[in-house]
């Protein structure tokens, strides 16, 4: 009803999933409906931070593998990328995609999502691994932008935002009370935090190369005919002007946040190959990085569940502690987003407030 109180809602994790779901979640009529609260180890401000993958990541659309749900989310989410390009805070970014087998079409199932898409003539520059290419506009974003502004639209929203290591889940469904709602967007915290433990979670290392290269203006990719751990990348982003980011490494269960040096001259000459504009006497390197992507067997998960908390025991966090023998918490589950959380993410938040809507009917209406 119009006087009904509104429902606590407190999101574990301020990455890009964490706080574009609570973005979606206080539009329009929602921002009366939820009071949210932001809990994070990591926040937007926290940006040299490697215990969370979303500053670090490139960003840009750019396809993955096909997947039906996946699809969908990043359909999505590539359309209002787009729509914001005029705000300055997403680039219009031309593109190439080149392909270390002929028929570079046959493989292309997303070129109904980007724009402009058309085959390439392959150049005489490039190395001779490469055979086939495709050109078109896709989008990038600057995580050091694009979170740091999330977290002023979601203020301006007023969502509060609570900078704290939680250690289960339960202190997360005591903050929200009764009748609330907890999301776990954790990433990769979702593996160790008691009460989801979610051992199909794992990280996917990537090094990378921050430069000021103003004359390298399009996102140029190998898709490599063999899966490897070496993925070729450059893409350049909305601001500061001449900002590129080129990559990197794709390595499974490798943990290590350090910079490897020889990985990042192999960043640096394979970028080279297939971008002579960075042959340009005004590239510098601005910084190394390293971040961990928060993947998961089977892809991410995005789910609602009821959880029934325990409020007594010795193991109980005292927050937690009740005169009930259990207390009940509705979750939606929203980590897993591997090498493409950005550009799920608007997708995936539709997805965590459709399936919390879906438990939790009286609070739709
Ligand atoms: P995270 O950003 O890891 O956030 C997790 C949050 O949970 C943090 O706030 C953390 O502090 C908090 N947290 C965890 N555990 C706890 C706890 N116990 N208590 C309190 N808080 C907790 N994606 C793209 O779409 N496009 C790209 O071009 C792209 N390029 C990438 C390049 C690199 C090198 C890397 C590393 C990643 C790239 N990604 C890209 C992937 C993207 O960065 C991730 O998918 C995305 O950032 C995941 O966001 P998240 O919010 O799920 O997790």
């Amino acid at each position: 009803s119009e006087t009904a109180k509104p429902v606590p809602v407190v999101i574990v994790g301020s990455g890009v999933i964490g706080l574009t779901i609570a973005h979606v979640l206080t539009e329009g009529a929602g921002a009366e409906r939820y009071q949210v609260t932001i809990i994070a180890r990591d926040l937007p401000e926290d940006l040299s931070s490697q215990a969370f993958a979303s500053p670090w990541a490139g960003a840009n659309w750019s396809p993955m593998q096909y997947d039906e749900r996946l699809h969908r989310w990043e359909k999505q989410t590539f359309d209002k990328f787009w729509d914001m390009i005029p705000t300055g805070l997403v680039l219009k970014l031309p593109s190439k995609v080149y392909f270390e087998h002929e028929d570079a079409e046959s493989q292309v199932w997303w070129k109904d999502i980007v724009r402009d898409f058309r085959v390439l003539k392959t150049e005489a520059y490039l190395p001779s691994n490469v055979k086939s290419g495709v050109e078109f506009h896709t989008v990038s974003i600057n995580p050091e932008i694009y979170l740091p502004w999330l977290k002023s639209e979601l203020e301006s929203r007023r969502v509060q935002f609570i900078k704290r290591r939680l250690v289960s889940l339960d202190e997360a469904g005591k903050l929200a009370g009764e009748g609330g709602v907890v999301v776990n967007a954790t990433g990769l915290g979702a593996r160790s935090l008691i009460g989801v433990e979610d051992k199909k979670v794992f990280p996917i290392r990537g090094q990378t190369v921050i430069a000021h290269a103003p004359k390298a203006s399009e996102f140029v990719t190998l898709i490599p005919a063999v899966k490897g751990d070496v993925a070729t990348y450059l893409i350049p982003r909305p601001s500061p002007p001449g900002m590129v980011l080129m990559g990197g490494t794709f390595q499974v269960n490798n943990w290590d946040t350090s910079v490897d040096i020889a990985t990042a001259e192999g960043i640096l000459s394979r970028a080279k190959a297939f971008v002579p504009a960075l042959a340009d006497p005004e590239t510098r390197i601005l910084s190394h990085n390293v971040g961990l992507r928060p993947a998961r067997e089977g892809g991410p998960r995005v789910e609602a569940q009821i959880v029934e908390l325990p409020t007594k025991g010795d193991l109980v966090p005292k927050l937690v502690q009740g005169d009930d023998e259990s207390a009940k918490v509705l979750v939606v589950h929203a980590y897993g987003f591997g090498p493409a959380g950005y550009q799920q993410s608007w997708g995936a938040a539709a997805e965590a407030m459709r399936s919390l809507c879906v438990l939790r009917p009286s609070v739709t209406s």
